[in-house]
């Protein structure tokens, strides 16, 4: 034991001493693995992958797999009989033997989570000009995820293009995250509404029906957002853009006047729509078993309507209602907790409460099959009172960081150790950098291992491999589509991020 803890700090810091004079750097796996040990410093050729899985599907996906990455010098797969009954349904184990890798998965995806380890370990042969074959350590990893609930949110916005938001989505499922919630901000193209997002918007339907079976074929489930309370503008609020009104005007009645950030809740038309947009956004997205209705950061009821009737009783028949939609569809509900907690109340003192007493009461009545986003975005705290007061009512609870590293970690810490549902990492328009890099980093390993080191920018470099893999996959051409800025001098709003 002593000697796996020592080997998987050594894999964190990055280097083993090899002898007096050289250093022996060890492939870096993301998120760490809970058992891996480096038996010795011995590299063996990858030649064979013996691969033992109960699903049917494991050998085509690995030899599938295995061809795009390796091409020519693809390893040979072969089917062996060994018992995976014990390893849980995302567990895996791989080791490296004298005539070859084995790996252990009861199923295909515990088998993906063996194959994106090893393509994390093993490099190129080296001595001649191309590559001739691949070569890893001896190893044995025995490895299952923490959480079972790991996603990262990713926002679709009007400048965003398809390639990133494939780029994000693979490396999730390369770092081993199983959910990614799409926000589309406007650029879905809604057949519902038409008028409902910029005419413009990428994220048109035949686009996310190619993501979402790319996506279930990596191992991670796409789940759709539209916003549902606030931010129902779908552009960021510093931008005073409205997706909907800006060409659409016809359609005011429907949002809070006051600047169209809230939706109407007394308009049953609001509701009605919604409820269609929900159920568009579930189809395309092949029925996700989850479905995001945002609800941060919404503003006071302002209308003639609304301000006549309690809003506790106006936020609770809404949810309600668009829960009811969402359960028929065979889906949860998920959302955003700020508008839940009374802004001033001294027990969420230095979190996000952004509601008041109205919404925090009506809270109380809400059904208890709603996810609760928790989102926190800064530092280390000791204390986490929010999610243990969601869980406390018996609500799934995920906890939320942005990109701050000792936050991430500590977040993470807190939410294994009151048993939480998961993690759902957040990058809003920081999805490239060193804040990027961040939020991957350290979401995955906390979500996957409950553990996490901090690490140097330099540590964290061998992102370039991983996304020059995914860039590899998807045929990258263009020079601007590589590493984590999109050009080597960014442009201010990159460097100013
Ligand atoms: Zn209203």
């Amino acid at each position: 034991m002593k000697k796996r803890i020592l080997l998987v700090i050594a894999l964190c810091t990055g280097l083993l001493v090899v002898g007096a004079e050289r250093t022996f750097i060890p492939p870096r796996i993301c998120p760490l693995p809970t058992q891996c040990d480096i038996v010795s410093t011995e590299w063996l050729p990858l030649t064979t992958v013996s691969v033992a899985c109960s699903d049917s599907e494991g050998l085509d996906w690995a030899k599938r797999h295995l061809k795009i990455w390796y091409g020519k010098q693809a390893p040979r797969i072969v089917a062996a009989s060994r018992n995976t009954s014990d390893l849980g349904k995302e567990a895996y184990e791989l080791r490296t033997t004298d005539s070859g890798v084995e790996i252990d998965a009861s199923t295909l995806q515990g088998l993906r989570y063996a194959l994106y380890s090893l393509r994390q370990l093993a490099v190129a042969d080296h001595g001649t000009a191309k590559v001739t074959g691949w070569t890893l350590p001896k190893t044995v990893i025995r490895d299952e995820p923490a959480m079972a609930f790991r996603g990262m949110h990713i926002c679709w916005f009007h400048e965003t293009e398809p390639w990133e938001v494939e780029r994000l989505i693979r490396l999730a499922a390369y770092y081993k995250l199983n959910y990614a919630v799409i926000e589309s901000w406007g650029s879905f193209r809604s057949k519902v509404a038409p008028w409902y997002g910029w005419p413009d918007g990428s994220m048109s339907r035949r686009e996310v029906r190619r993501l979402v079976k790319l996506a279930k074929d990596l191992g991670i489930t796409l789940i759709p957002q539209v916003n549902c309370f606030g931010h129902a503008t779908m552009a960021r609020g510093g931008a005073s853009k409205h997706a909907g009104l800006d060409f659409s005007p016809q359609y005011q009645s429907l949002f809070e006047p006051h600047n169209g950030w809230n939706w109407c809740l007394s308009n049953p038309e609001t509701r009605k729509l919604l409820q269609d947009l929900i159920a568009e956004q579930l189809e395309v997205f092949d029925n996700p078993p989850y479905f995001h209705i945002g609800c941060d950061e919404a503003e006071l009821p302002s209308c003639p309507a609304c301000i006549r009737q309690p809003y506790s009783q106006l936020l609770l028949n809404h949810i309600e209602a668009l829960n009811t939609t969402i359960r028929e569809h065979g889906a949860q509900a998920m959302m955003w907790h700020d508008m839940l907690l009374e802004r001033g109340d001294s027990r969420w003192k230095g979190f996000y409460a952004n509601g008041t007493k109205e919404t925090a009461t009506g809270f109380l009545k809400f059904p208890r099959d709603i996810i609760i986003c928790d989102w926190f975005y800064d530092g280390a705290k000791e204390a986490y009172p929010t999610m243990e007061y969601f869980k406390s009512q018996g609500f799934h609870v995920l906890s939320c960081p942005w990109f701050n590293a000792a936050g991430i970690m500590s977040q993470g810490k807190y939410a294994s150790q009151i048993e939480l549902f998961g993690m759902l990492g957040t990058l809003w328009h920081h999805y490239f950098g060193w804040d990027m890099t961040s939020s991957y980093y350290y979401l995955s390993n906390m979500a996957w291992n409950g553990n996490g080191f901090l690490q140097s920018e330099k540590d964290l470099s061998n992102i370039a491999t991983h996304l020059r893999q995914m860039g590899w996959d998807m045929g990258t051409k263009d020079p601007r589509h590589t590493g984590i800025f999109y050009d080597e001098i960014p442009p201010e709003p990159q460097l100013n991020n």
